[in-house]
């Protein structure tokens, strides 16, 4: 069969997007739930820093009124969920670890839920995992720690100094914890902790936003006089979670105290203007936060303010 000379421009015009589409695209292994159709990283440019979302995983769950909205009716849940164009019968997680590069350094927040999403999301972006020299985990969770260390107990990050909260890291060194065990405490004499106000390196700022765990912890990023906040798990549905901060989530360790955090940080937000990256929000993972009604939230993905 022979093409026109149109058919075949058109053909080959098409060939640059679909090859560079594919290298973004997730390798089998990281796009284990979400079919692989979704890019696993993007870039934001803030000042001085590369700052880079990684989809390190994502996942349909069912019913997830059995983790938001626990203290409402089904009736409640239905109504706001379809307002705002969401089914009730499934939701889809992500997981997404940040890496920060400020030119002297590439700081990795959080890791994910194994070792393999982690380094193949991480690869995409550019990145080796001996690139990494410093892992912050917010917080101690499995899907904020998986990626840790392979199933063999070997560190995935060979070059990495580590830095965590210390009352995180305290709550979880008593508690018996088998994730813990396995993936924190023999990395802990590499590890430095901090607490609220404490600084990674200059323009990486901890914050303390305990409720979720005991010790999470949020961090402001600055360069170039431009900020971004990592929330990690403050607000971990871009619904359900900000637009009715006291809807209960099965995962807070203290609704109260977490429901508390996410009036403080998306009201700080919404009130600076200040970009945010939830670690399960949908993937980017970035938006501003919008101040709506009496007491809520509404979240703005990011369009091109980073590029
Ligand atoms: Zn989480």
């Amino acid at each position: 069969m022979r093409m026109t000379r149109r058919q075949s421009i058109l053909a080959g015009a098409s060939l640059p997007f679909a090859a560079g589409a594919a290298s973004t695209l997730a390798t089998p292994a990281a796009a284990a739930g979400h079919g692989g159709a979704l890019p696993t990283h993007r870039d934001f440019t803030l000042g001085d820093f590369r700052v880079t979302t990684l989809l390190a995983g994502s996942r349909s769950v069912p019913e997830p009124q059995g983790i938001f909205g626990m203290n409402v009716s089904t009736e409640e849940f239905a109504e706001v969920s379809a307002q705002n164009f969401v089914p009730t019968d499934a939701a889809q997680f992500f997981f997404t670890p940040t890496v920060v590069n400020t030119g002297s350094e590439v700081i990795l927040f959080d890791t994910g839920l194994d070792a393999g999403g982690m380094t193949n999301a991480l690869s995409a972006a550019g990145y080796a995992a001996e690139d990494i020299t410093h892992v912050v985990i917010t917080h101690m969770h499995g899907d904020h720690i998986g990626g840790l260390t392979n199933e063999a107990g070997e560190a995935t990050f060979a070059n990495a100094a580590y830095v965590t909260g210390q009352a995180e890291f305290d709550f979880w060194a008593g508690a018996e914890n088998e994730g813990f065990e396995a993936k924190v405490r023999p990395l802990a004499d590499k590890m430095t902790f901090i607490g609220d106000g404490g600084s990674v390196r200059s323009g990486i700022t901890g914050m303390a936003a305990f409720g979720h765990t005991p010790g999470h912890m949020a961090y402001m990023l600055e360069s170039g006089g431009r900020q971004m906040l990592l929330m990690a798990d403050t607000a971990n549905h871009y619904v359900w979670s900000l637009a009715y901060p006291d809807w209960e989530v099965r995962f807070d360790a203290d609704k109260a105290a977490a429901a508390g955090t996410r009036r403080t940080l998306l009201g700080m937000a919404a009130a600076d203007q200040v970009a945010v990256i939830g670690y399960h929000m949908p993937f980017p993972g970035a938006g501003f936060v919008e101040a709506r009604g009496s007491d809520g939230f509404h979240f703005v993905p990011v369009s091109y303010q980073f590029m």
